[in-house]
């Protein structure tokens, strides 16, 4: 199918941000299921926004495509610990967004699935290339064994690589032209990390 915009919002509506041209080919269809990202998705009371076995569902990019639209006063940053991913969320409604590296050396951005947009949505991203950390996965009917993970790392690289080439590697809207994220990320306690872990 040819390329499409995806809008990607809150839960309340006050947060907008738009995908631009996504396609199975521009990104990766990924599913996560370590204890990080469950605990991440309980701190921010988004549970029922986790698959079936507690697995976080992931469209893994290239933050170029991606522009904020609206409510950018809500975007917000939580870190499991000072050295964890950048979890970022609407800070309006506590809405899982976007993960990245907490630098912009590396083209890469996860967008949170569940806050996308359109009945579109599940023919552009594509299907489920990747499947990880199902060790982490609560008891669940649903089977689950992990697939692709070497396969989602190479398309991290080759899409890092062709952001290089187009001069693109730094553009995000999750970080000034300085390097600095546009918001200053809260990081969890021990105590509130242990907390929210499952
Ligand atoms: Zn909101
Ligand atoms: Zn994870």
């Amino acid at each position: 199918m040819a390329p499409v915009d995806l809008d990607i919002g809150c839960r309340c509506g006050r947060f907008g941000a738009v995908l631009k041209d996504v396609s199975p080919r521009m990104g990766s269809h990924v599913q996560c299921h370590c204890t990080d990202c469950q605990t991440a998705a309980r701190v921010l009371g988004a549970e029922e926004q986790l698959l079936p076995r507690g697995g976080s569902d992931i469209f893994q990019t290239t933050p170029a495509h991606l522009q904020i639209t609206k409510g950018e006063e809500h975007l917000a940053c939580l870190r499991l610990s000072p050295k964890g991913l950048m979890r970022w969320y609407a800070g309006c409604c506590d809405t899982p967004l976007f993960n990245c590296l907490p630098h912009t050396k590396l083209a890469f951005v996860g967008i949170w699935v569940p806050a996308m947009q359109g009945a579109e949505v599940a023919k552009a991203i594509g299907k489920v290339i990747a499947v990880v950390r199902t060790q982490d996965a609560p008891m669940g009917a649903e089977r689950l064994r992990d697939y692709g993970f070497n396969r989602a790392g190479f398309q991290v690289l080759a899409r890092h690589f062709s952001a290089l080439m187009r001069g693109q590697v730094k553009q995000t809207p999750l970080f000034d032209t300085a390097g600095a994220p546009v918001v200053t990320p809260r990081v969890l306690t021990k105590e509130e990390r242990k907390s929210a872990t499952p």
